[in-house]
C-alpha cells in the first residue's frame, strides 16, 4: 500500500490524523494554514484499516490509497 496526497487540496481538518495519526500528521506553520504531512509513505498493513477510514473521511478527498 502507498499513500499520497493531493497537498493543493489540503485544509487541515485533521480529521485522518484523528484516524490515523501513525501516518498522518497535521501541522500549523506560524505563517500559513494547517496542512497535512505523510510520516510514512508504505504503511505496514496493519495500518490499512485506519488508512481507509482517514481516507474516507477526509472532507477533500485529499488521500490516496494505491496498492
Ligand atoms: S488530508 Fe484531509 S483530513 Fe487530513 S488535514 Fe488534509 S483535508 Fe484534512
Amino acid at each position: 500500500m502507498k499513500i499520497s496526497i493531493d497537498g493543493d487540496l489540503c485544509q487541515g481538518h485533521s480529521v485522518c490524523m484523528a484516524e490515523c495519526p501513525e501516518v498522518f500528521q497535521v501541522t500549523e506553520p506560524q505563517d500559513g494554514y494547517p496542512v497535512v504531512t505523510v510520516l510514512v509513505s508504505e504503511p505496514a498493513e496493519a495500518l490499512r484499516e485506519k488508512v481507509t477510514m482517514a481516507a474516507k473521511y477526509c472532507p477533500n478527498n485529499v488521500i490516496i490509497i494505491e496498492d
